[in-house]
């Protein structure tokens, strides 16, 4: 059963405990999961949704236009440059922005379309070398730099994926340092909304760490019969 009421609720339970009743959007993330497990949510009062995957994407959703129009789905798995041109006409936000070449890419597919798009970087927190994002604060200031030269994206905030199975402190310490990361450019006068930290496992450690945006799918949809 899709319970979006529920995890709404203990989200916000988290975030009035942290004195930000108003502060933590829910993202449902719907993957593997069918179509009609999202217009469940959807009849539940949730709008904004997350897929990891081009081509699940292309084959579960409707086009952009046939979908209920206050409905926002975001990409938030790692994008390879050419999927781009597919991804982008059926998305309102990609979250997983970890290049300056996959910027260019996604800038020159903007421009030629005409469209300005809101993205999230996504920053490498827990050091894993198997996880993507911007490893190390240089590559990230490099690409905000690197924004000057993309009039087409809009850079909305950070996104993060905590260590798996890690131990409480090694998740704070991951999602602490990508919450500096947001204030640093906060104060270069970047006026970031989203910062996406937190899933089923760790939602209530990201959002005393500071999260603005929890993305759960367990909890919401029940368990995967694959796991991606
Ligand atoms: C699958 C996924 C989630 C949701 O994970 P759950 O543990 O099922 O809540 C969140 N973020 C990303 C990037 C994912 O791929």
């Amino acid at each position: 059963m899709v319970d979006v009421t529920g995890v709404r609720e203990a989200v916000m339970e988290e975030a009035a405990a942290c004195g930000r009743p108003d502060g933590v959007v829910l993202m449902a993330v719907s993957k593997t999961h069918p179509y009609e497990a999202v217009m469940e949510a959807y009849a539940q009062g949730q709008r904004l949704f997350g897929e990891n995957r081009v081509q699940e994407i292309a084959s579960k959703f409707p086009p952009r236009a046939q979908r209920p129009e206050d409905m926002v789905l975001c990409l938030i798995g790692h994008l390879q440059r050419n999927k781009i041109r597919k991804v982008i006409p059926l998305v309102d936000r990609i979250d997983s922005v970890d290049s300056i070449p996959l910027m260019d890419s996604i800038e020159r597919e903007l421009a030629s379309i005409d469209r300005t798009m809101d993205v999230l970087f996504e920053v490498n927190s827990s050091g894993e070398e198997q996880k993507s994002g911007f490893a190390d604060e240089a590559s990230l200031m490099e690409a905000v730099a690197h924004l000057s030269a993309c009039p087409h994206i809009h850079l909305a905030g950070l996104m993060t994926v905590g260590p798996l199975g890690g131990d409480e402190q090694r998740i704070r310490s991951a999602f602490r340092y990508t919450r500096s990361l947001f204030e640093r450019l906060d104060s270069m006068g970047l006026a970031l909304e989203v910062l996406s930290m937190g899933m089923s496992a760790d939602y209530a450690l990201a959002i005393r760490e500071g999260s603005s945006e929890v993305r759960i799918g367990t909890a919401i949809f029940g368990a995967r019969t694959y796991d991606v």
